[in-house]
Parts: structure tokens; C-alpha cells; sequence
């Protein structure tokens, strides 16, 4: 038997609770729970929040303060995985902005590349939706399904015998089964005690999240600006009424720049925030809380082991300006669904040593490769040589003209070179 430092001295003799136990019920463990009892397998479910606070009410927005500031812009391949578990009509239901332009300018040149939903022939690029909105509607499906829900309780401890794993909850409860999936966040403490090693990059930067109101409509257009000292995006959002006015800020600056934002009265921020997206949207007439979040990139080295599998920020967290890490969340959860699935038919165990193998071969390519483009974006943009500027601003001018390459890029990000697991 092994024991975590954070086990319990020892395990209980005992028989599995669950087939499958996910940890974490944030944007991607509620998704893969649900799917995975979809397919008949016995799922728990341990989330740290109360379920009345997962699915309260959501009240209507008529001001900044009343949307959530976190946001996700799910591609269609991740709006194609909650449909096929039944969750996004339920999202459609609630506010939710589609987009069809996407804007991306060099802040320090003159370069710009303008994406089309109608040269994809698509209905839009994406959806930019709040995250609770999204953990809402799967909790509702969650809670009408026979997923066991552990909530208001975290984990505090991980132990393995023989076949089984087990957590410790920190109630004093003891749950196992046979595979426990970790969705439970970028600092996973569920990775750290089954020591899997991570590779990790500080940006020494941090994202300024928060929601404004702004003097023009924003067109269904995500706006993006990159400057030397990070990039800034506007998601656009809409609210009951179909206000057109309001928008999703994620403002990524170097440390030091982040503090000296955070710390402005809200005039003098919405000011500078102006100048910063260059009066695209006119004046920004309100702004609310601001929240600032370090902005680290972290990747596991693997995802998997004896009876562990690690999905979305639990295995990799992205730096947000491409607004990638739910997107590859989600991929995670429709692989591992599918070869579960594959497993279940197979008559196999939910912790089959090559399937789960295979899990962790078909997802770290993508996941790095993600990440390596996001890391050339940071480092291109990062540079103020004149050469560098030069190259920067002739490149981004000469790929907008690049139509099919410029159609594959965006058809990457939108998830729709990826097939979804029908599984
Ligand atoms: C500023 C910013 C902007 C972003 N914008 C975008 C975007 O536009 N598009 C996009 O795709 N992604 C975006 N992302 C990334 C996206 O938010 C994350 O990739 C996503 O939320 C990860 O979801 P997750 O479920 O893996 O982890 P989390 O959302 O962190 O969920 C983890 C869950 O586990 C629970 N938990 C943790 N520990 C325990 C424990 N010990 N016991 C019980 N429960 C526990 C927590 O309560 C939580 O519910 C952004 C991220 C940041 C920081």
C-alpha cells in the first residue's frame, strides 16, 4: 500500500464506492463525470463548493457588476461535447454571446489579421459564455443523473492498495474506486501527491479580469490587442435584452504594470483602458470589480498513472490570450470519454494501463503544441527591436491576405480540425 503524505496512516480494507471517481467539479471534471456515467459507469463526484451555490440562480444583467468576470470562449468542437451530453441547450438558455469577427492588431505597428466566421462558412467563431453559466447548466444535468455528488467537502488525502485508490475527505470520510480522475485545477494537490512532475513557465505577468461597458457595440467582434507588455482582449458579451455594450476584459501585463492598473480609481482605470484598445469600442463608460490572477504556463510531464488519470488545468494550464485552456479541457474529457468507452465495450478495467496510455499519447501532442504556439506568440510580441517590429507587422499583414492558412488557423482554434468523440 502506498500513502500520500497528505493519506491517511492507513487505508481500510474495503471494496470500490465507485467505478470512476472525479475530484473536481470546475468547467471539465462536472463534464467528464457526466459523460462517464452517461456510458454506465459508477461515477462520484467530489467538489469542494455546496450545490446550492453550483446551481443558484443567475440573475439578469443590467450593469458590469452583475456578470460573472470569468468567462471561457468555447469553440464549436467544446459546444459539440456539451450537446452530446445534453448541456448546451441548457447553456444556450442562459446569457451567452456568439461571435463572428475576431480582430487581432500589433499595438506597437501596423499590423492587423481580421477572422470571418462567413469565410469559414460557419455560424460563428465561437461563444463566449461565463463560466458559471457552463458548471450550472452540468450541474443541473448532474444532479438528474446517477452521478454520486460529494459536495461541500474536499479532499485531503490520497492512499492506493492493491487495485484500488481512495481519497480522504478533510469530514473525516473515506471514498475508493478503481480510476480517480483529477479535475481539480491548475494547483492540483491530487498531481502533487501522486508525484507527477510538472514543467512550468512564470510570465512574471498577471491577468486583470473584469467586465465593462463600453460607448459603441462591440459588433459580436473578440478584439485583441498585443503591445510589448502583454496582450488585452475584449470578449463581448450580451445580456437578457440583447445589449450589444458589454464586455469581458482579460488584460495580461507584466507584473509590476498589473499592480500599478490594479491599484486606479475605476475612472482613471476605464482611461486607460480606452487608450489601451485604442477607442475601437469608443469610451468605456463603466467597469466592474477588477480581479488579477498570476498568469503561470504549466504542463504535467505525464497525465496518467497506476489508476490516475489528469484532465484540463489538472494536466495543463495555458496563458489565456488565445482563450485556449477550457477548449483543451474539453478535448481532454472527449478522448478520455472515448476510450473509456472503448474499455467499457471491452469488457476492460476503467484504469486498463494501455488505455490510459493512450489517453496521455493523444492528448499531450495537441496540449504542447497549443502551448508552444502560445509561448511564440508571448516571445514575438514580448520584443521591441526594430527588425523584430518589422518582420511582426509585414508578417501579420502578409497572413491576413494568406487565405487558406489563415482559414486553417482559425479553424484549429475553433476545434474544428479535431474530430469529437461520438463515444
Ligand atoms: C484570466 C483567465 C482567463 C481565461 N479565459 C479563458 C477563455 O477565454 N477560454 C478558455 O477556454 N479558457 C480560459 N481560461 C482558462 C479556463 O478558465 C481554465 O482552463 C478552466 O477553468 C479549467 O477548468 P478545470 O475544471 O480544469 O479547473 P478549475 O476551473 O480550476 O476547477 C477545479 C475545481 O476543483 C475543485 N477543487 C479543487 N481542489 C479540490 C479539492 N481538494 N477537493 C474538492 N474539490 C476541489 C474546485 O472547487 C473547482 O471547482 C482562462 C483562465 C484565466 C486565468
Amino acid at each position: 500500500m502506498k500513502n500520500s503524505p497528505g493519506g491517511p496512516v492507513q487505508a481500510p480494507a474495503r471494496s470500490a464506492d465507485f467505478d470512476i471517481l472525479v475530484v473536481g467539479g470546475g468547467l471539465i471534471g462536472s463534464a467528464a463525470a457526466l459523460g462517464l456515467s452517461r456510458q454506465g459507469w459508477q461515477v462520484g463526484l467530489v467538489e469542494g463548493l455546496p450545490r446550492d451555490a453550483l446551481v443558484a440562480d443567475i440573475q439578469p444583467a443590467t450593469a458590469v457588476g452583475d456578470f460573472e468576470p470569468r468567462v471561457s470562449a468555447l469553440s464549436l468542437a467544446s459546444q459539440q461535447l456539451l450537446d452530446q451530453l445534453g448541456v448546451w441547450e441548457r447553456v444556450r438558455g442562459g446569457r451567452h454571446c456568439p461571435y463572428q469577427n475576431m480582430t487581432v492588431w500589433d499595438g506597437d505597428g501596423t499590423g492587423r489579421i481580421q477572422f470571418e466566421a462567413a469565410e469559414l462558412q460557419a455560424q460563428s467563431l465561437g461563444t463566449i459564455v461565463e463560466n458559471r453559466v457552463v458548471v450550472r447548466a452540468l450541474f443541473q444535468e448532474i444532479l438528474d443523473s446517477p452521478v454520486g455528488l460529494i459536495d461541500g467537502v474536499k479532499v485531503s488525502g490520497w492512499w492506493q492498495d492493491a487495485s484500488l485508490q481512495g481519497i480522504r475527505l478533510d469530514d473525516g470520510r473515506s471514498l475508493a474506486a478503481t480510476l480517480v480522475i483529477a479535475a481539480d485545477g491548475a494547483n492540483s494537490r491530487l498531481r502533487q501527491w501522486a508525484g507527477l512532475p510538472t514543467r512550468e513557465w512564470d510570465y512574471d505577468q498577471q491577468a486583470i479580469v473584469c467586465t465593462v461597458k463600453t460607448g459603441q457595440s462591440h459588433r459580436s467582434t473578440a478584439w485583441q490587442r498585443f503591445s510589448r507588455t502583454g496582450p488585452l482582449a475584449f470578449l463581448p458579451l450580451l445580456n437578457e435584452q440583447g445589449d450589444s455594450h458589454f464586455c469581458s476584459i482579460v488584460w495580461s501585463q507584466d507584473t509590476v504594470e498589473a499592480r500599478r492598473l490594479m491599484a486606479l480609481d475605476d475612472a482613471t482605470f476605464a482611461a486607460e483602458l480606452e487608450r489601451a484598445i485604442e477607442r475601437e469600442l469608443g469610451t468605456v463608460e463603466a467597469v466592474s470589480a477588477r480581479f488579477a490572477f498570476p498568469l503561470r504556463q504549466r504542463h504535467a510531464k505525464d497525465y496518467v498513472a497506476e489508476g490516475l488519470a489528469l484532465v484540463g488545468d489538472a494536466a495543463h494550464s495555458i496563458h489565456p490570450l488565445a482563450g485556449q485552456g477550457a477548449n483543451l479541457g474539453y478535448a481532454d474529457v472527449g478522448v478520455l470519454l472515448q476510450e473509456l468507452y472503448r474499455s467499457r465495450s471491452a469488457g476492460l478495467s476503467p484504469a486498463d494501463a494501455a488505455m490510459l496510455a493512450r489517453y496521455q499519447r493523444r492528448r499531450k501532442g495537441e496540449n504542447l503544441a497549443m502551448m508552444a504556439a502560445m509561448e511564440g506568440f508571448k516571445q514575438l510580441f514580448g520584443r521591441d527591436e526594430l527588425p523584430v517590429r518589422w518582420l511582426r507587422n509585414t508578417g501579420l499583414r502578409w497572413f491576413d491576405r494568406l487565405g487558406p492558412v489563415k482559414h486553417r488557423l482559425a479553424a484549429q482554434a475553433m476545434g474544428m480540425t479535431r474530430s469529437v468523440p461520438s463515444g
